[in-house]
């Protein structure tokens, strides 16, 4: 198989990275965390960022002409996106965004667009396919340990195992039966969407890995990999996953 790093000249294939809104002093800024974008470039893909506010005519267009796609991480998804309850307290809620990328999470499933969903992307996911979540981790899931390492942790600080399930996708790209991850989140999957399956999880129980059985590369992870590939080559191999699978079917 040719390296996609070994053909500077060659067609890279191009990942739709979804993105956030966050109002900085007079400006309404819509961007990413970079070392999303980064990984995917180290990774040998280009990263094309889908801002807020497209109409569905707009995103379908990006949808199309991207070869793959990245849920990054971000606030939490609206309650009644999945409950008929709020249980908790909420946080960098953005109807926009969740609008976005649920629409855009089930065309890919549904049209078999590779896409790592990541953090927020991975509850995105089990969302879009109709699972649910623990609105808050810590108060809600009996038994949780600490999962929300925000800030004065560093964003690759070691925060638990994951246990790998060894039949899965991830598997494929991953050395190990388990992993050490960083775990930055207050949110978790709590009722698996239906036609999915668990991959990864952690000491406690919590599922920090999901993924579309049936899809070329349809792989949620909880934790950020992205804060972590230069630390830990393993990581770096799931956004290689991602732009090898997505350059496979671009062709
Ligand atoms: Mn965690």
């Amino acid at each position: 198989m040719t390296s996609l790093h070994s053909s500077p000249g060659g067609r890279r294939p191009l990942i739709g990275c979804t993105t956030y809104r966050k109002q900085v002093g007079q400006l309404n800024v819509v961007g990413v965390n970079a070392p999303y974008t980064q990984a995917i470039i180290a990774a040998g893909g280009i990263p094309v960022l889908v801002p807020l506010c497209l109409d569905e005519a707009a995103w379908r267009q990006v949808f199309d002409r991207v070869d793959g796609l990245l849920l990054p991480g971000g606030g939490d998804i609206d309650y009644w996106r999945y409950s008929k309850e709020l249980q908790a307290e909420l946080r960098g809620i953005d109807q926009e965004r969740d609008e976005l990328e649920l629409a855009l999470t089930q065309t890919a499933v549904t049209e078999q667009k590779p896409f790592l969903a990541i953090c927020r992307g991975h509850q995105v996911f089990n969302v879009a396919m109709g699972g649910t979540l623990w609105q808050d981790v810590q108060s809600q899931m009996p038994g949780a340990d600490k999962h929300d390492f925000r800030t004065p942790y560093p964003r690759n600080h070691i925060a638990h195992q994951v246990e790998i399930e060894p039949d899965s996708k991830i598997a494929h790209y991953w050395p190990g039966r388990s992993a050490a991850v960083n775990s930055i989140h207050h949110q978790g999957v709590r009722d698996l969407a239906p036609g999915l399956v668990v991959t990864a999880r952690s000491e406690d129980g919590l599922i920090e890995g999901i993924e579309a059985p049936d899809h070329p590369f349809a792989i949620g992870v909880q934790w950020h990999p992205e804060a972590m590939y230069q630390d830990d080559r393993a990581m770096l191999a799931l956004f290689e996953g991602l732009v090898n699978v997505s350059a496979n079917g671009s062709k």
